[in-house]
Formats: structure tokens, sequence, C-alpha cells
């Protein structure tokens, strides 16, 4: 595309198709599928957050079901939140994992998590509101935020990349409409503990008391379901009253294309009701209308079996060894216990192949070796990389090989 064609386009996508900030996540994920298609042996394509998994047979069987003996009317247009008695079933199994009574009209059901934090943020944000999010985090987020005309206001974590709650505190200010959590995060794997989030929670509080417009919480949550050692995954929702939380089963049940996923607002949020309307509301005019029906109706049978999720072990395997390869090799990060991801830190000698940080130099060299990664300066975090490791497992391999390659200087 050159200048004379991006007459088409508003100024705002003409910017990001057409200048730097289009996804690395996706080129390189398209420079895996060029390197495929043009032969040559195995790609080691470590981009994406594309789940390997194939999703559990439960799901299969439920789908076959319900498209044997369809109920009459299964396939049409619903309210815009999503089916009442799927949002019941919801709102009861959230309840108890959280001790709280979420009512069936407390549930939005969405299309994914991206689906859902696009409604939440055309219900709340006003143009040049500030949505403040621990770095580093899910590159998308700017884009949705801009769709609203608001900014995104990036905050330090710690070395670690676990909550930092007194940089939160210092980044408030009175234009802090939101605040964007992500656990286990995207890409740090970082899991937030539940002493920051209620040290985090009373800061927020004690801001809420002197505020006009109350400061939201929105967690997106759509790998809360994927520790490694099934532990719960800490919320928001216990601590802080002004909290929407979001997920999907992009993930856990490994159904990304299938663009389920459901935003719950706390019970004991401000202005609750009229907000859980407002997400029902931003569904239909945002064009998503509903939540896909099929998916909707087989969400019941499936989270209620024991086989109704994908195996984790699968991707704790993967990212076990590649730490493992990588820590050898100089590299450092907290060891991983949920998800898919890796953001190992370069060692030294390697963040010093080029001036930036050396993530992208290196991320040129692990090409040649058809091994394809996403530097961290795509994250704003420079002397990373942002490894994907829902692949099969020979792949992990095929990637420790092309590293040791890469950082011997090949
Ligand atoms: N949020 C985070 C942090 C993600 O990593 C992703 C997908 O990778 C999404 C949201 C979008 O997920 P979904 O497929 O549910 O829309």
């Amino acid at each position: 595309m050159n200048d004379t064609d991006a007459s088409i386009l508003c100024d705002q996508v003409a910017d990001v198709l057409l200048g730097a900030k289009e996804s690395w996540t996706r080129r390189m994920f398209e420079l895996a599928s060029q390197l495929r298609a043009d032969g040559g042996g195995p790609v080691y394509d470590l981009s994406l957050g594309n789940p390997s998994l194939e999703p559990p047979s439960i799901w299969r069987e439920t789908v076959r079901d319900l498209l044997a003996a369809p109920e009459p009317g299964q396939h049409r247009y619903m309210t815009n939140a999503g089916l009442p008695e799927v949002r019941a079933f919801i709102a009861d199994r959230e309840s108890a994992r959280y001790d709280l009574e979420f009512s069936r009209d407390d549930v939005t059901m969405t299309v994914g998590a991206a689906g859902g934090l696009n409604v939440v943020f055309r219900a709340t944000l006003n143009p040049g509101d500030e949505v403040l999010v621990p770095v580093p985090y899910f590159p998308e987020y700017e884009h949705y935020v801009g769709h609203v005309a608001a900014k995104l206001v990036p905050v330090e974590t710690r070395a670690d990349f676990t909550l930092d709650v007194d940089a939160i505190s210092a980044a408030l200010t009175p234009h802090s409409r939101l605040l964007l959590l992500n656990s286990p995060n995207n890409p740090t794997g970082a899991i937030y503990g539940d002493a920051s989030l209620a040290a985090l929670a009373q800061v927020l509080s004690n801001r809420a008391s002197t505020a006009t417009r109350p400061l939201i919480v929105v967690e997106d949550a759509p790998y809360r379901d994927l520790t490694y050692d099934g532990s719960a995954v800490p919320s928001m929702l216990r601590h802080y009253r002004d909290t929407v939380f979001l997920t999907s089963h992009s993930k856990d049940l490994g159904l990304a294309g299938e663009r389920i996923g459901y935003a719950l607002v706390s019970p004991r949020c401000r202005g609750r009701e009229l907000l859980a309307r407002a997400l029902s509301f931003c569904n239909r005019v945002l064009g998503f209308v509903n939540a896909p029906a099929l998916m909707q109706r087989a969400l019941p049978a499936v989270l209620s079996s024991e086989r109704g999720r994908v195996d984790v072990s699968t991707y704790a395997k993967n990212t076990t060894r590649m730490a493992e390869g990588l820590r050898a090799l100089g590299f450092a990060f907290p060891p991983p216990r949920a998800g898919f991801f890796l953001f190992p830190r370069l060692p030294s000698s390697l963040a010093a192949l080029d001036d930036q940080g050396g993530d992208i130099a290196l991320t040129e060299r692990l090409r040649k070796h058809r091994t394809i990664v996403v530097p961290g300066t795509a994250f704003g975090v420079p002397s990373h990389l942002r490894l994907s490791l829902c692949v099969p497992p020979e792949a992990v391999d095929g990637a420790l090989a092309a590293f040791r390659l890469a950082c011997a200087g090949q």
C-alpha cells in the first residue's frame, strides 16, 4: 500500500498500517506463514498465542448433539447480552468461585475477551480518559483504547513483572478512569498476588472517595484456568467493588477461532444494573450483536464436565523445557507458572547486539534459523523476547537448537 492508496482510509487506521505501529505479533506470524509457503524445512513459529491443543472431546460431542437434535430457533438472534439460561449458569459458577452473588443480569456473553474489552471500553470511556495498564501488556489494548479516543497510560512493574502498587498510585490523575489488569499476564506469565491486589484496592478505594467518577478495574483473564499447579488466580473481584471481569474460552478450551467469552459486572459495582445494560447495548451497536449462539449453548455441558478443559500439562512441559534451555544460555526470567508465554531477558552480551536492546537483532538471527519470535520492543520492553509455547513439543526442540546457534553468533 502506498500513501495515495491510504487516502481511502481514516487517518487513525492509515497511521497504524503505514506507520511503525502495526502489530509485531501479526507481522512475525505472517513471516512464519511466508517461510512455510516458501518450503525448505520446518518453521518454529513461536509468535502468536494460537493454542495448539484441540478443544476437549466433550466440546465436540456437545456441539454434535446440539446440531443433531436442535431446539427450534436455536440459531436465531437473542437478547444482546446472551442466552438467559447460559448467563444464569455462568453467574452460579462464578458466584461459587469468587464468593459473590452474581445474577444472570451481571453476565454479558461476548465475542471473546477482545469483544468484551471493546464493549467495556465503549460503555465506560470518554475521549481523553486515561486507562492505566502495567507493563508489558497485550499490544492490542492500544488499539481498543484508541477506538474510543481514550489514552493508554503504561505503568512500571517490579523486576519480576508483578504489580508495583506505589507506581500505580503515583500514576493516578484526575483523568484516570480505568485500570486494566491481565493476570496471568501476556506476555510475561506473571500472576498478581492476592496481597498486592488487596493493597491496590485500598489505594483505589481511598481515591474513589474523592473522585466524581469511579475508577473501574477491568480484569482481562483469559489465562486464569491455565495455571500449571491448578491453583486459583487471585482476582480484584474479591477486593474492589467497581470491577468488571472478562474472560474467554479461547485458551482454556482451545476455541480461539470460535469467539466465545463473557463479561461479569461485580454485584458490588456502582451502577451495576445500568452498566450491565450498557454492555449489552454496546455488544449490539459495536456490531457483535450477540456472542455466537452455538458456542453459548455448548458451554454449560462442557464446563460442567470434568473433561471440559484442555490438558495444560502440554504447555507446562513446553515452557519448562524452553526455560531450562534458555537459562543455560544466560537468559533470565521468573519461573513460568501459567499460560504458554515466556518473556526472557537477553543476556548482556546479546543485549549489546544493537543500540536498541538487542531483541530485534536477535529476532532477525533466529529468523535465519527458521524460528519466529516477537521482540520485546513490541511490548515496550526492549532486551526481551516473547515466546509463545502453545506449539507441538518438537517445535520447542527446533527453536532451542536455533537459539543455540543464534546465541553463538550464527
Ligand atoms: N487479552 C489477552 C491478554 C490476550 O492475550 C488475548 C489473546 O491473545 C486476548 C485478550 C483476546 O482473547 P480472545 O481470543 O478471547 O478475544
